[in-house]
């Protein structure tokens, strides 16, 4: 996840004191309500690691965790969900999916979990409220010290569940909106679905939970971004995650619609334009992106375009950040108990929390997508070994690369950033991989490995 409102409260802050603000000293705190309530909370930040500042420190390495801290983990507790939205990485849809992890298993992988310096729990799914037991979980999570969030389609969400969210403590909630009204519906395929998931929002809001809305760009939503974002003014929703379509379950399916370079950029320049609003203003909101890394040397141009003086504290920030973190600091564990580098790798496991616990899964670099995403430079090619901006960026999404080439280390095609920018050579932008439209025979290996 790439925290664009905490570099753009940087610069700002740079600009009124003159002075670029100085990283506090590390400190390895295991996030808590205390952590969380902070705006800008580090938390949620599958790249970034709990500091009380939300800050990432130089010397912690390029996207590397301090030694002794575990990944933050996004567990996806239920398959079944109430929606077949278009894009759904986990190809979700409303019937019970057989063997999934029980209760007496989740506290057993909770255990191992907190043992293993887990700072971070996102429960999601499917859609994590259609599980009987999730507020058990979550009340555990909670009282085991995790950091804990939740992510849901915010349907099933009235005054009650609102309440007992609320109760249990919940860090932060996102809630998925992928444009207004008639859009929404569209990909969430239910009528009433933006309503329903607005309401939602309300509904936390006034009960002082932290809500974020998930917005997934493609060029058949594109148009409803910026009304979002003035949505989320409106609502005085807490932040805002931008995130890259990645091609993963039905992502893959639709790469076709992804939002072209030129879209991708533009819709950027707004966000960057709005969090930038937002710090010099003192606004309390936040802005952030997924699944695409390239967007940390893209605010690096933009920094250097208007605050130049300020650029190379920025490029220091970010080469600590160090772009993906898929397999070292975010992990995913799916509704089976399988172990996955993150959410969007489900067609490749890497282990079983039934045969082995977590940690020595996680711990096991024998496995070789992992070793690949644990070394140290990455071993990418094509364009990105030889760009200049790989220390900020880490080659960005491998699952893009995989899944148009089969190699995970090839160039990612989402990369929208010009060859020019990245000190190629001009005109080589002609060799660059084409985004070629899903063929189902792919697919459907996907989802045998995965069922
Ligand atoms: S070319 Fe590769 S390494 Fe460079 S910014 Fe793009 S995705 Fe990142």
């Amino acid at each position: 996840m790439f925290r664009i409102s905490q570099y753009m409260r940087e610069i700002a802050e740079a600009e009124q004191t003159g002075r670029y603000p100085i990283p506090a000293p590390r400190l390895r705190q295991q996030p808590g309500r205390n952590a969380s309530d902070a705006k800008g909370s580090p938390t949620q930040d599958a790249a970034g690691l709990a500091s009380p500042d939300g800050q990432r420190r130089p010397l912690e390495g390029v996207g590397r965790s301090p030694a002794g801290v575990g990944p933050v983990v996004i567990w996806n507790l239920i398959r079944r969900c109430n929606l077949t939205c278009k894009h759904c990485y986990a190809l979700s849809a409303d019937h019970e999916y057989a063997g999934e992890l029980s209760w007496n298993e989740v506290v057993t992988v909770m255990d191992d979990l907190k043992a293993f310096r887990v700072p971070v729990l996102i429960l999601s799914g499917g859609e994590p409220l259609m599980r009987p037991d999730i507020f058990d979980i979550a009340d555990r999570s909670r009282a085991m010290g995790f950091y804990t969030g939740l992510s849901t389609n915010g349907t099933l969400i009235d005054a009650p569940m609102a309440d007992r969210i609320a109760a249990t403590g919940f860090n932060y909630v996102g809630i998925s909106l992928d444009g207004l009204r008639e859009t929404h519906d569209k990909f969430r395929r239910l009528e009433g679905a933006f309503d329903r998931s607005l309401a939602a929002v309300r509904l936390l809001h006034v009960r002082g939970v932290k809500v974020g809305l998930r917005y997934t760009m493609t060029a058949l939503n594109a148009h409803d971004f910026a009304p979002l974002l003035d949505l989320m003014r409106t609502e005085q929703v807490d932040k805002f995650y931008f995130s890259h379509l990645n091609y993963a379950g039905r992502g893959n399916i639709h790469r076709g619609q992804d939002a072209q370079h030129l879209a991708t950029r533009e819709a950027l320049d707004l966000l960057f334009e709005r969090a930038w609003d937002a710090a010099t203003r003192g606004l309390d909101e936040e802005y952030v992106t997924g699944n695409n890394d390239a967007d940390g040397p893209y605010l690096l141009q933009w920094v250097q375009a208007r605050f130049p003086r300020w650029a190379d504290a920025l490029r220091e920030r970010l080469v600590a950040w160090g772009g993906n973190s898929s397999g070292v600091n975010v992990a995913n564990i799916d509704n089976l108990g399988h172990v996955h580098p993150d959410t969007m790798w489900w067609h490749h496991t890497i282990g079983d929390v039934r045969q082995r616990p977590f940690s020595q899964i996680w711990s096991d670099t024998s496995e070789p997508l992992m070793a690949g995403l644990k070394a140290h430079p990455r071993p990418v090619e094509g364009r990105c070994a030889s760009c200049r901006h790989f220390v900020l960026c880490g080659g960005n999404t491998r699952t893009r690369a995989q899944q148009l080439t089969g190699n995970p280390w090839a160039e990612d095609p989402g990369c929208y950033l010009t060859d020019e920018e990245i000190g190629a050579l001009a005109g080589s932008d002609a060799g660059r991989l084409a985004l070629t439209p899903f063929r189902k025979i792919h697919i459907l290996r996907q989802e045998t490995d995965h069922v």
